[in-house]
């Protein structure tokens, strides 16, 4: 189909359809039990990039420590990337919490029902926008991500590619003339979960797709075929170099990494990019010969880390701060996956996270 034509499904029968589907098999969610703005927020902030199930746990103990945007204002960075550690993608952490004291000081605390004013916060793009106003408070916006792209590929036989921005955005229109408006916040949450669980990427199980007799990939070609998939770029390996040192009283030292940038604002051992140890003298260490490597992916690029014994104290040249702890405060601050990866084949006994990062 070319895009640039009207829908061939019939926006009706297909939201019967759907919605009949979800109302009988949606999963349970903490935050669709109680879809309270701030909890769909967050949810819909953890989400991006990140598995369900994966942020389950997460989500919980973040509500319970901050079960409002004030109470996430009033809280330093740092507690909250304790909070946020293991989920990856840190700049999402960021971004809400400064969100958070923008609630505070322009809405009184409470998350606005007006698509313009909450998609003034930072971190808030066209996707999350939707996402909270339509399910939270109704509001007739159409969503679209992965899942729903591949769901909107199949149905219409789209065989463009949804990276390219133009193609992208005749996704959102015909997302849009899609739209159940009396009921836009399940129906958006209806076509995430039908991609989620139904129209998955692989083996899509169209014999139980309540849009089965409208789908015209199904119909006329292998629906896995859809979207079409431009090949990744391989990701380059890197290799670094990380020293673990102790000070006196054998607590540990670590870094802050700058906010921007990878892992920005999370500590981390004292890791520089090099293939040698002798990398580590530029930031005063004087490491041993001995080490442990790990590997550690990220979307983007993988790191291969070398950790050797040092002595000595790092310097802060490159970091916004050094500082020394104990095992036991390590396990709760908020520490980059690269460096707990690192401490533990080390044989540091700290806890595993689930998620990326
Ligand atoms: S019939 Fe199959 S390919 Fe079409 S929308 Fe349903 S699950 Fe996807």
């Amino acid at each position: 189909m070319s895009l640039s034509t009207k829908t061939q499904l019939d926006p009706i029968k297909m939201s019967r359809s759907l919605l009949k589907w979800y109302d009988r098999s949606n999963r349970d969610m903490p935050w669709r039990r109680n879809p309270l703005p701030w909890w769909v927020w967050v949810s819909e902030i953890m989400l991006q990039q990140t598995r369900v199930d994966s942020v389950i746990g997460y989500f919980n103990r973040f509500i319970e420590r901050y079960p409002s945007p004030q109470s996430l204002a009033e809280s330093s960075l740092d507690e909250l990337m304790g909070y946020w550690a293991g989920l990856g993608y840190y700049a999402r952490a960021r971004n809400l919490h400064k969100a958070a004291n923008q609630v505070v000081d322009l809405h009184g605390g409470r998350v606005p029902n007006d698509p313009e004013k909450f998609r003034a916060l930072a971190g808030v793009g066209r996707y999350t926008c939707a996402a909270v106003q339509s399910i939270a408070f109704g509001e007739p916006m159409a969503v679209l991500d992965g899942n729903v792209i591949r769901v909107l590929s199949r149905l219409e036989r789209i065989d463009k590619n949804p990276k390219l921005a133009t193609v992208k955005d005749q996704f959102w229109t015909l997302a849009d003339a899609l739209l159940d408006h009396e009921r836009a916040g399940d129906f958006n949450q209806a076509m995430m979960e039908l991609g989620a669980t139904v129209c998955t990427p692989k083996k899509p199980k169209c014999l139980l797709c309540p849009l089965m007799d409208m789908c015209r990939a199904r119909q006329e070609i292998d629906p896995e075929t859809l979207p079409i998939r431009v090949p990744k770029k391989k990701r380059p390996v890197i290799q670094m170099v990380a020293g673990l040192s102790t000070a006196e009283d054998d607590s540990i030292w670590l870094v802050r990494r700058p906010e921007k940038g990878l892992l920005g604002g999370l500590w981390s051992l004292p890791m520089v990019q090099g293939d040698t140890h002798d990398a580590l003298e530029t930031l005063n260490l004087n490491p041993q010969d001995a080490c442990q490597t790990v590997r550690h992916g990220f979307t983007h690029q993988i790191w291969d880390i070398s950790t050797y014994p040092c002595e000595g104290k790092p310097i802060c040249a490159n970091f916004d701060e050094v500082r020394a702890f104990k095992v036991s405060e390590i396990k709760t601050l908020g520490l980059g996956g690269p460096s707990l990866k690192a401490l533990r084949v080390c044989g540091i006994d700290l806890p595993r996270r689930r998620g990326a990062g």
